[in-house]
């Protein structure tokens, strides 16, 4: 079926046709209920109205015009995305990996207007943050970066939500630039750092005039029950990377800074050919106005705590199941075995689910997910789960 594709991913056996709020359907017209969201991406559903016509208005209208000449739609999204986050300036990708592209050459570029010729960005273990040899460096997982060595130089590696390394690299290493986390680590099987790591990141970055870098690709645009993870902590960072639920499927990127770090990049520093054309900021924008008049953002947050307190319910008599984690609608559910069976019984029975780090059933639903949804979701969950620990072996 998929003979000329490079087999990067080991597919199931599934496409779909169409789809509909939180609902796909298949070539032989079966019905799934997507809880993955195209990995945190359609965070307002399938097809939704706002987006499709925002799409559709902005294709009939101009599509593309390069990074050669000003595009208001840019400018508008731009000037959004810094009201709602109190960050200054913006770059436009098209991607999540090349947001963090842009995030590591500003802070590599932040070093050199220093004068460290050997500038190195502090990340952690478990991290994701991309495919692209810059990022994959970055990453905190070996079987992202095996094979492709030599990797990428300028990255020092310490334990995630663990404060005290990061102080241990400020006195070893007098070439560190910038910290680039994710708030919560979504790959990496939604692992949620301790209340304060954010606030005390801010203040080691501060005592050594570091930049401070939030991957917000997966946590970012609502999906935390904020419109951005980091402002569940009375924090500002200097550099925030997003993607994923920005276009609600149309692919775009974008890196924010503020202050010192906004003031970096100069003509011929960095670009994208693509970046920010009219199309996907129309998108954007259509999907920041849609989570703000419908109130997106304030349901994902409390469909999500009922989410997590149901699941607690109804799995709390099941031993396999070691800690249920989760902030809006980002939900982990930990087992003491490797669960990558269940995303294939889940399909079967028309549920799109997703493990992460071989262990953590991840849950990354449409934010516009109904209660009587929500609803059958936990139940339909919950029952596979049941069977599927009584079925295996916990290792
Ligand atoms: C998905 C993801 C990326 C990579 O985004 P791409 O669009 O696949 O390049 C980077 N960081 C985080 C935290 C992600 O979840």
């Amino acid at each position: 079926m998929s003979g000329t594709l490079m087999s990067t991913y080991s597919r199931l056996p599934v496409s779909f046709t169409r789809g509909e709020g939180i609902w796909l359907w298949d070539q032989a017209g079966k019905k799934y209920m997507d809880a993955i969201s195209g990995i945190a991406v359609c965070s307002l559903g399938h097809a939704h109205p706002a987006v499709t016509e925002a799409i559709c208005q902005q294709a009939a209208q101009l599509v593309h015009t390069s990074n050669l000449y000003g595009i208001p739609k840019q400018e508008e999204l731009g000037q959004t995305l810094c009201q709602l986050s109190g960050m200054d300036k913006v770059f436009f990708a098209n991607s999540g990996a090349e947001a963090n592209e842009a995030a590591i050459k500003l802070a590599r570029l932040y070093g050199h207007r220093k004068g460290l010729e050997q500038p190195s960005i502090i990340v952690v273990e478990q991290s994701f943050h991309g495919r692209t040899l810059a990022t994959l460096s970055a990453t905190g997982n070996r079987k992202v970066q095996a094979g492709f060595e030599p990797l990428v130089k300028g990255f020092i590696r310490v334990p995630y939500d663990d404060l005290d390394a990061i102080q241990a690299v400020a006195k070893s290493s007098p070439d560190v630039v910038a910290v680039l986390v994710e708030p919560i680590q979504g790959e990496g099987g939604v692992r949620i750092p301790a209340d304060g790591y954010l606030t005390g990141l801010r203040a080691l970055c501060d005592e050594h005039d570091w930049l401070l870098m939030l991957d917000e690709i997966q946590t970012g645009i609502g999906r935390t029950g904020k419109m951005f993870a980091f402002q569940h902590e009375a924090i500002q960072p200097d550099v925030i990377t997003l993607a994923k639920a920005l276009g609600n499927g149309v692919p775009i990127g974008a890196c924010l800074a503020k202050g010192k770090a906004a003031e970096l990049f100069q003509p011929g520093n960095h670009g994208s050919t693509f970046g920010g054309n009219p199309l996907a900021c129309n998108a954007g924008l259509a999907v920041l106005n849609t989570l703000k008049t419908d109130n997106i953002i304030e349901h994902a947050a409390k469909i999500g705590e009922q989410i997590l307190s149901d699941l607690n319910e109804s799995l709390s008599d099941i031993s396999a199941i070691t800690e249920i984690r989760g902030k809006g609608l980002i939900i982990g559910i930990k087992l003491d075995r490797p669960c990558g069976e269940l995303v294939k019984q889940a399909l079967e029975q028309g549920l799109l689910i997703n493990v992460a780090a071989e262990r953590v059933i991840r849950l990354l639903p449409p934010l516009i997910i109904s209660d009587a949804e929500a609803g059958q979701l936990v139940e339909q969950l919950s029952a596979l789960i049941r069977s599927f620990v009584s079925e295996s072996a916990a290792a």
